[in-house]
């Protein structure tokens, strides 16, 4: 650990700014995400120490979450600890800490350590890479009966929700509390909606199928709810009515053009009518992470930093705000809140700080590089879109198969999600199908 970080006790509930000055110039950085990460390996040879802080204790392959919400891959299979950075690379420290205030005029920030009170950090450099957090359009209280799919806890707690329905379900007498249990609102169809429900479609079908006497799962209906014209609407037309066609075999029923109205323990309201359903899912809209409001300086509507083409924040030199985060236009386009950006971000920022420690200033504006998006719909179906190139099918998803086995953190991992979706493509089987806590009706 930095000297900084013991010089304060446990027992201080809030510290002291840090003493001494250090003799390197200090780079923090909020966020162990893909731009968090990326922005630390990029200043790998700096002299400069780098703090690097998270609220959790590990990074997500969050394009993954859904395999986890649907018992095909296990928590630990899609994540990697943040802590072993410091393994890897000498200049970095690693704090477990919410960031809960920034200071830019005596350039600190908060941080509450578990345990530890709340401790003031100094900074050189600030980037923070704190990412989105689900948005419920001003809608709060939907989030209690509709979880989002951010973190490993929500992916287990719908989890949890999709295989105790039909426990439930298998249990009541009642007709309509069976299809209540048995029916699954998705609302959102964008990429994770699209990707929930296709793979929720292939457990009921096949994982499911003779597990229970009582019930036939393969008979639960699956609405994928949104309120715009098209499911995957940053896609495009052609892919969308792919995606629909694709959907609407696994037998999920697609209603776009409606809204939601209602979300409550008894199901939706959407366009008018109710739907029954124990099981509501939110795959709709997100809205960045309360810190770059903390910066005080220009946010957008979804409360993201608005960052200059150095990805640096105008008002506050030495502050940059990369990935998810960041709000950037590019040829009249934003640059899209996906992984490549937020690592291509990162990693530019990384640099560019690495540069200007060396004395040298960076005359090249970031650009993105668009690698073009993947979507999967169920077993063997996958759509891809780059600029003119469009491309479906068995062969697609092989591609994102190995796409994603080698963009996975750590070698274990590879392996281990390699050998699982080998076992689940042969078997139909998942070997995630725990449900923690008796399901309440
Ligand atoms: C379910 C899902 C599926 C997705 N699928 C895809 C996909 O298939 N392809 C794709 O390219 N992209 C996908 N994305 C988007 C992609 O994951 C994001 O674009 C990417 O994670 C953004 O990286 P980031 O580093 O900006 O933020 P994140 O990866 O979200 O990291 C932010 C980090 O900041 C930390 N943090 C936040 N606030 C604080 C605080 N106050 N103090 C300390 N730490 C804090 C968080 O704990 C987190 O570790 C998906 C996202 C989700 C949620």
């Amino acid at each position: 650990m930095s000297a900084m970080l013991a010089e304060t006790r446990p027992d201080q509930a809030t510290a002291v700014v840090d003493a001494p000055p250090p003799k390197r110039k200090r780079v923090v950085i909020i966020g162990g995400g893909f731009a968090g990460i990326a922005a630390a390996h990029a200043l790998r040879h700096a002299d400069a120490e780098v703090v690097l802080i998270d609220r959790r204790n590990h990074h997500i392959f969050q394009p993954l979450l859904y395999q986890v919400a649907t018992a095909v891959l296990s928590p630990a299979e899609i994540a990697a600890p943040i802590r072993q950075l410091e393994a890897k690379q000498r200049n970095v420290s690693v704090v477990l800490a919410e960031v809960t205030a920034v200071d830019l005029a005596s350039r600190t920030i908060e941080a509450a350590l578990p345990g530890a009170g709340v401790r003031k950090i100094a900074f050189d450099y600030l980037v923070v890479a704190t990412g989105m957090r689900p948005s419920y359009f001003g809608h709060d209280e939907f989030a209690r009966h509709a979880p989002g799919l951010k973190s490993l806890n929500d992916a287990e707690t719908i989890r949890a929700k999709i295989l105790g329905a039909f426990e439930l379900a298998a249990t009541t007498d009642d007709e309509a509390e069976r299809a209540r249990h048995m029916t699954f609102v998705l609302v959102g169809a964008g990429p994770t909606g699209v990707e929930l429900a296709g793979s929720l479609a292939d457990l009921v079908k096949v994982t499911l199928r003779g597990n229970f006497h009582r019930i036939d799962p393969a008979k639960s209906a699956i609405i994928l709810l949104d309120a715009s014209k098209r499911v995957l609407p940053t896609f495009a037309e052609s892919v969308s009515r792919k995606v629909t066609r694709r959907l609407e075999k696994l037998g999920v029923k697609v209603l776009t053009g409606v809204k939601v109205e209602t979300v409550d323990e008894r199901g939706v309201v959407a366009g008018g009518s109710r739907i029954a359903s124990a099981t509501v899912l939110w795959t709709a809209g997100v809205a960045a992470s309360p810190v770059p409001k903390m910066l005080g300086t220009k946010t957008d509507r979804a409360g993201r930093a608005l960052v200059d083409p150095f990805l640096k924040v105008v008002e506050a030199p030495g502050v940059f705000v990369v990935g998810d985060a960041a709000s950037l236009m590019q040829n009249g386009h934003p640059v899209p809140g996906v992984a490549q950006g937020a690592i291509q971000e990162g990693n530019y920022v990384g640099r560019l700080i690495a540069s200007e420690l060396k004395g040298r200033r960076v005359k090249r504006p970031f650009r993105y590089f668009d690698k073009g998006n993947m979507a999967v719909v169920g077993k063997n179906y996958a759509v891809l879109e780059r600029d003119w190139l469009r491309t479906s099918g068995f062969l697609t998803w092989l591609v994102w198969a190995f796409v994603h086995i080698l963009s996975l953190p750590q070698l274990q991992n590879r392996l281990r999600v390699q050998q699982q979706w080998l076992w689940s493509y042969f078997t139909g089987q998942r070997s995630s199908r725990l449900i923690p806590e008796p399901p309440r009706a």
